[in-house]
């Protein structure tokens, strides 16, 4: 991955964000308050002007200046836990460009981070649930394989990851209030992760 690669990712991730954004306020509405979507929104609409302004000129500045632009300027719990992801992985990669077990082992830095800030685990019914899958898959990938090859493998385990947390009672966040009834619903954190996954898939393909 490359500066303008990691920066199509992440104007890849407002773009999906945006189409869906009525869906993950939806979801959110269900075993929430009802503003994952409009949080989201908020966020990367703010990180695509700040990679407009700043021009970041390595993968890791492109990560860290959407971390740090998602917790300035996210109201939400997934604001500071996703700009942790970003930030946490983006100071790993220092390099203008990394190839996929970099990306893989920054990301699972992220991940950890984003674990010990939220105190919460995989199997909680959030975002972790399709994080871990997504960083266990890149860093499974056959590094012969390429960047495109992975990434497929990352967003297809982050959708299953996602859906799998119907299934899960929520031990962490908003959801958690509900008990037994978070059953039965997408966990929205898990559901954006794998726009995030999504739209690597999609940038790499091309
Ligand atoms: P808020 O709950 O503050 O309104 P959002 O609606 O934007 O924030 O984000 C909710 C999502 O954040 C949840 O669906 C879940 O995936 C994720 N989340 C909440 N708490 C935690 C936590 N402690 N660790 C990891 N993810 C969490
Ligand atoms: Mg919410
Ligand atoms: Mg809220």
């Amino acid at each position: 991955m490359d500066t303008d690669l990691a920066h199509a990712w992440l104007l890849a991730v407002a773009s999906s964000v945006e189409a869906d954004r009525e869906r993950l306020t939806r979801l959110d509405a269900e075993i929430g308050d009802g503003d994952h979507g409009t949080n989201l929104h908020r966020g990367f609409t703010a990180v695509r002007a700040a990679l407009e302004e700043i021009h970041p000129e390595s993968v890791g500045r492109v990560l860290v200046t959407t971390g740090t632009t998602l917790i300035s300027r996210v109201g939400g719990a997934s604001g500071p836990l996703y700009g942790t992801v970003f930030r946490t992985a983006g100071k790993r990669l220092e390099a203008p460009e990394c190839d996929v077990a970099e990306l893989a082992a920054a990301l699972s830095a992220g991940y950890e981070a984003v674990c010990a800030l939220g105190s919460a685990r995989v199997g909680d019914k959030t975002m972790l649930d399709a994080l871990h899958p997504a960083v266990e898959a890149l860093t499974a990938a056959d590094p012969t394989g390429g960047l495109a090859a992975a990434a497929r493998a990352a967003a297809e385990a982050a959708r299953k990851g996602a859906e799998a947390t119907v299934d899960l009672q929520a031990r962490k966040g908003r959801a958690s209030y509900l008990g037994s009834r978070s059953r039965g619903h997408l966990d929205p954190g898990a559901a954006s992760t794998a726009l995030v996954f999504g739209a690597l898939a999609d940038v790499t393909s091309g």
